[in-house]
């Protein structure tokens, strides 16, 4: 049956949401505080590196690497259809993963051998590093892929207006105050917003906008800043060392990035972070020396325990979905969460087990 379905929050988890929902024949209008596809204040879809892999997953729980693993698998298709039915670029490239010593070499190999992750352990294979001075080898994983957000986010909104979305942008919803069924929800300028169903999808913003219905979400800003360098000669993959990462986009420019800083809704850089972030860069790769920062950025993640999102019908109230709390992989999980609240939605069996997942309440 079709239904009228209001996201609330247009970043990559609520248009992704919306995506999987147009795919199911429904009637959906995304409401967005700010500009959906763009640069405005601190919405953490816009300023992620794109990396469609989560890191180090060994450190992460089996129900994280579901998610982030189903994204792994599936970016590549839903960059083709993107690019094919809009005509815009995505950025999607196939540019492999270099982690640099030292790093847990047996869980690493473990995780892969577990994972049918195919690796490698390598010396060097870029000219661009410096030499590797560590007795441990480096681990390459060949296949990891990167989206450039940006221009991802971009081919996504045109997408969702070709295929008849409503986006109801410059347009904030208020906190939700009462634990009753949903039908309507009002915005700050006092518009009501009718639908069948409601998802949360507002990032670091949730808590905010639910704390009296949902007290124990634990969701917080974690602002990352990252930098943009255009070297004469780039780096071959996606390198990652000690918590700090470099990813090539196929222009020529290089990401170099980012911090982990519980600042509360701050957007702002800072030259303090500049400095630290360009000196590990120019450590990995000496040609940086002396080159102009092109650009210096930061968005708020939607930071949880454990990197741990909330994918849940709200336990009491009727018609209220959340699907939010991606932390550091919401590009990465985008489209196993989309997929996983759709389901849980149409009061299907869900693909995965979604009770890790669920809203807790009192
Ligand atoms: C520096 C950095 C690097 C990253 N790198 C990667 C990476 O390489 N790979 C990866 O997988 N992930 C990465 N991430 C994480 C990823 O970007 C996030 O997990 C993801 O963007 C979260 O998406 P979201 O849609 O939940 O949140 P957001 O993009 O923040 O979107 C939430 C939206 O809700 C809107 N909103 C909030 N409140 C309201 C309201 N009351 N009414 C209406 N609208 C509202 C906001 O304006 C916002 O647009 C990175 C993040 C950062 C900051």
């Amino acid at each position: 049956m079709s239904e009228h379905i209001v996201i609330v929050g247009g970043g990559i988890v609520g248009c992704m949401t919306a995506m999987a929902l147009v795919d199911r024949g429904h009637r959906v209008t995304i409401v967005e505080r700010n500009q959906i596809a763009s640069q405005t204040s601190g919405e953490s879809s816009w300023a992620g590196g794109g990396i469609v892999f989560p890191l180090l997953p060994w450190m992460y729980s089996e129900p994280v690497n579901q998610l982030t693993s189903y994204g792994a698998k599936s970016y590549q298709q839903i960059c083709e259809r993107l690019e094919r039915e809009t005509g815009l670029p995505t950025g999607f490239i196939n540019s492999g993963f270099l982690l640099l010593p030292p790093y847990d070499q047996t869980a690493a190999i473990q995780w892969c051998e577990a994972h049918n992750q195919s690796y490698e352990m390598v010396d060097s294979v870029d000219a661009q590093l410096v030499a590797n001075h560590h007795s441990q080898l480096s681990l390459w994983i060949p296949d990891v892929c990167q989206a450039r957000p940006p221009f991802f986010m971009r081919a996504l909104r045109q997408w969702l207006e070709q295929n008849n979305v409503t986006l109801l942008e410059q347009t904030e919803l208020s906190p939700l105050d009462e634990i009753k069924p949903i039908n309507t929800w009002k915005t700050l300028d006092g518009l009501e917003i009718k639908a069948d169903k409601f998802v949360v999808t507002s990032g670091a913003w949730s808590f905010h906008l639910l704390k009296s219905v949902a007290d124990k979400l634990n969701i917080k800003p974690m602002r990352g800043q990252i930098l943009l360098y255009q070297p004469a000669e780039n780096l071959k993959q996606i390198v990652y060392k000690d918590g700090f990462y470099m990813i090539p986009r196929a222009d020529g420019q290089l990401l170099a990035g980012s911090t982990l800083e519980d600042v509360g809704f701050d957007t702002s850089v800072t030259e303090e972070v500049k400095a630290e972030l360009a000196k590990k860069a120019e450590a990995i790769m000496p040609a940086l020396k002396g080159l102009p920062i092109i650009k210096h950025w930061s968005g708020l993640r939607p930071g949880t325990p454990e990197n741990l999102p909330t994918i849940s019908a709200h336990p009491r109230i009727k018609n209220l979905y959340l699907n939010t709390g991606h932390f550091r992989y919401g590009l990465t999980m985008a489209p196993a969460s989309a997929r996983l609240v759709t389901e849980l939605m149409a009061d299907e069996k869900p693909f995965i087990d979604a009770s890790p997942f669920a809203l807790a309440i009192d």
